[in-house]
């Protein structure tokens, strides 16, 4: 049996088909309050002869917005006559998560961009994630994940691609980044070599894919500025691709980019308690300079923690909540990258 056919999910559209079809996967779910019901993920599948595939997915984790209300305009206004090949969009992958507003499925606590490849015969989560790698992303040529730093984060929205080790699909991602037109994008380090990429962009490496990412802000929130950007960018990717043509282009920023590293990138909460950030989203920064306290407004009378920057860079990301566990991420940065 292929891959594909242990899948247990049920598409209602038809992948082949001309024309714009919409209606759900089934997922097959027997609980308390539904024996034989079935959990509908939304699909819409936009096709219009041969031709290139884009498959655009939001909602890999729920709590994320931005990507969900792009696709969901996408849906309505792209048309099968304006294009050339075909388009796969799954606004609300992890579905029972995202109609939670949550980063994990709360059917089995399921982290779905952690979960590939998934296992067809597992958890609700395991078998979407199933799904994804072995059904719709061999069908694609190149694939969109559209995240955003969900509850816990905010960014700088952005674009980015993982760092592959062959030099010609760089170049075309490189491409495709540029092509996007964001402000700010960034490549990813591309793991560190040991075990398996648990991520759809890591599924879209497996199958030799070309693959686009972005963080979009976040906060569990949508702004205008970051729904501008995702909407440019998706239509510049279906017009890079030869999707859409060249005509329907629109003009994008000169965008820069930046490199976010090892750990050192990184700042993690030194204790419990109120994290006090004292720099912006977007400020430039020195190495050991001050990024913040945690304060403990319990003991009030008690010394706050301050904690420094590791390396100089700029701040792309910063956690949200004021409420703070050790251990918790609460920068990353960024630095100015060379793409070759
Ligand atoms: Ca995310």
């Amino acid at each position: 049996m292929s891959d594909a056919a242990r899948s247990r999910l049920i598409p209602e559209v038809d992948f082949d088909a001309e024309g714009k079809q919409t209606g759900f996967v089934r997922l097959f779910h027997s609980v308390h309050s539904s024996a034989y019901g079935f959990i509908p993920i939304p699909i819409v599948v936009i096709k219009n002869g041969a031709g290139p595939t884009a498959l655009f997915v939001s909602g890999n984790h729920g709590d994320e917005y931005e990507g969900q209300v792009a696709l969901s305009n996408l849906a309505k206004s792209l048309d099968p006559s304006q294009i050339k090949g075909r388009v796969i969009i799954l606004p609300m992958a992890n579905f029972p998560a995202a109609m939670a507003g949550r980063r994990t499925s709360p059917l089995d606590e399921g982290n779905l961009n952690r979960t590939f490849p998934g296992n067809p015969d597992g958890t609700v989560t395991q078998q979407i994630a199933f799904f994804i790698e072995h059904v719709l992303i061999p069908m694609a040529d190149v694939v969109c994940d559209l995240h955003s730093g969900g509850s816990s984060l905010m960014y700088v929205p952005c674009a980015l691609i993982k760092r592959v080790s062959d030099p010609a699909r760089h170049a075309q991602q490189v491409a495709l980044l540029r092509a996007f037109g964001s402000p700010l994008a960034y490549v990813s380090g591309g793991g560190n070599g040991t075990g398996t990429d648990s991520t759809l962009m890591g599924g879209a490496e497996r199958a030799g894919k070309l693959a686009v990412g972005t963080e979009l802000g976040g906060s569990g929130q949508v702004t205008p500025a970051a729904l501008r950007i995702v909407e440019r960018g998706l239509r510049n990717v279906l017009v890079q691709m030869g999707i859409l043509p060249r005509k329907m282009r629109l003009k994008g920023e000169d965008t820069r980019f930046l490199n976010v590293g090892g750990p050192d990138y990184f700042v993690y909460a030194p204790d419990s308690g109120v994290f006090e950030p004292v720099v912006e989203l977007g400020d430039e920064v020195r190495k050991g300079q001050l990024a913040g306290r945690i304060h403990f407004p319990e003991t009030p009378w008690a010394s706050a923690v301050e904690f420094r920057f590791g390396r100089e860079g700029f701040v792309l990301c910063k956690r949200v909540p004021g409420r703070t566990s050790r251990g918790d991420c609460l920068f990353h940065l960024g630095t100015d990258a060379t793409l070759e």
